[in-house]
């Protein structure tokens, strides 16, 4: 089993803690340990074609709020999911600059990355059309994911193709 280092990134109140939250709830294994540099977290296991490896969660929010830490994290990490919020445009404007940061930070665009839009469920609120996102995904050449925590709507979905991402790395 391996340990993938993941970075959540997303603007403030997009949805970053609930889906992560609602992915180790409903894991069937998962160890939860303590490490002293990063403070208490989860370690959430998954199997995905017959094998199974962990992913260790780390969370920033938007691109401002970028520290030193943070770079030498970003640099550091297997993987990332880029979060936006489809009731919240402007979300999703910071996804484009925190995909611009990552392949800075990392020197290179080959990265394995998922870009995940959240609370499909408020359909009223909806701000974000799946077209305007499928145009965007598709010239990023990215995956994308419309989930909601609160459903637990494809929330495994995002994490799967992550590892999958990341094992031929
Ligand atoms: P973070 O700042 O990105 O970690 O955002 P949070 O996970 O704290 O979520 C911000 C708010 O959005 C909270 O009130 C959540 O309950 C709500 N929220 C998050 N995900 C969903 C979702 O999928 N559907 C709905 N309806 N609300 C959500």
């Amino acid at each position: 089993m391996r340990q993938f280092d993941v970075a959540i990134l997303g603007a403030r109140g997009v949805g970053k803690s609930a889906l992560t939250d609602r992915f180790v709830t409903v894991r069937d294994v998962f160890v939860d340990k303590y490490d002293p540099t990063i403070g208490e977290q989860y370690h959430p296991s998954m199997v995905v074609d017959g094998e199974q490896d962990s992913f260790k969660f780390f969370f920033t929010t938007g691109v401002e709020q970028f520290t030193a830490f943070t770079e030498v994290y970003i640099k550091s990490c297997h993987g990332f999911v880029l979060v936006f919020s489809l009731t919240q445009e402007g979300s999703l404007k910071e996804v484009e600059s925190l995909r611009k940061q990552i392949f800075r930070i990392k020197d290179s665009e080959n990265v394995p990355i998922v870009v995940v839009g959240t609370k499909s469920d408020l359909v009223s609120e909806r701000e974000v059309p799946t077209t305007t996102i499928e145009t965007l995904a598709s010239r990023w050449n990215l995956p994308f994911y419309e989930t909601s925590a609160k459903r637990n709507w494809h929330i495994n979905d995002i994490f799967e193709d992550l590892l999958r991402q990341m094992r031929v790395r």
